[in-house]
């Protein structure tokens, strides 16, 4: 059914703005429609948008009790300026029960697993209760990305994913950022273009790509969030879901 419509609303959509991709989202979809964010200067474009025009989107987040500090505190920021709850979806398992099932930092001897615990399965949990969710993907960001749709159906479900900042480069973002004066994560400003959880985040130089810093020194480049990994379906099933 809504693969049906997807060419006819992709083509309503194509070339217009963020603001007005948002708005159509909200009255095509509420209340079953969340923006997932892990904070990245993209989200806060998108949480600037939604608050702006106080559309009735959820906004929620991965708290994989992991992240930085500063992500902790850019989080709060957000909230205060904008006046929006941003939800925190949990993992089954705390970090130190992880710890106890799979052993100390499992992000260093399995990645995916420990993305697919702390990160997948929660994420699928939630979408369980939504016809749409957004995110913030550019198509310049990984080479998973660089075909990425406004409009892209879930394989195997019957949701949309809606990305409204398919099209925007990165300077687009950060001219967006300093022009309305959005919160961001410090540590931009400290070498790290690309932030996720502390463990798997290093700083970059000037002369590496923006996402060197994640997971370095392995293949991996994504979590798992926009490219098909295994998900426990046990874990899923399990996945917390709290206020921040
Ligand atoms: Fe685990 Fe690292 Fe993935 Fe976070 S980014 S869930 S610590 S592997």
């Amino acid at each position: 059914m809504r693969d049906s419509h997807t060419s006819e609303w992709s083509a309503q959509l194509d070339g217009k703005p963020a603001a007005e991709i948002l708005a159509w989202a909200a009255r095509r979809f509420a209340p079953r429609v969340a923006f997932s964010t892990g904070f990245g200067p993209e989200g806060c474009v998108l949480i600037h948008l939604i608050a702006e025009q106080s559309l009735p989107i959820g906004v929620f987040t991965l708290d994989t009790g992991l992240l930085f500090p500063e992500t902790i505190e850019l989080w709060q920021r957000l909230e205060a300026r904008y006046g929006i709850p941003i939800r925190a979806v949990r993992p089954a398992l705390s970090v130190s029960e992880q710890a106890e099932a799979y052993g100390e930092a499992l992000w260093i001897r399995d990645p995916d697993r420990c993305c697919g615990m702390r990160k997948v399965a929660p994420l699928h949990g939630e979408l369980a209760g939504v016809d749409a969710w957004i995110t913030a993907i550019r198509r310049d960001q990984t080479r998973f990305r660089a075909h990425a749709a406004i409009l892209e159906p879930e394989p195997g479900s019957d949701r949309l994913k809606i990305n409204p900042l398919v099209a925007w480069s990165s300077d687009d973002v950060w001219s967006f950022i300093r022009d309305n004066d959005v919160p961001y994560n410090v540590l931009h400003d400290r070498g790290y273009p690309s932030i996720g959880c502390a463990p798997c985040t290093s700083p970059v130089s000037a002369r590496e790509d923006p996402r060197a810093g994640r997971w370095r020194g392995r293949e991996k480049t994504e979590c798992g969030l926009h490219a098909p990994i295994a998900v426990p379906v046990q874990l899923m099933m399990s996945s917390r879901s709290e206020g921040a």
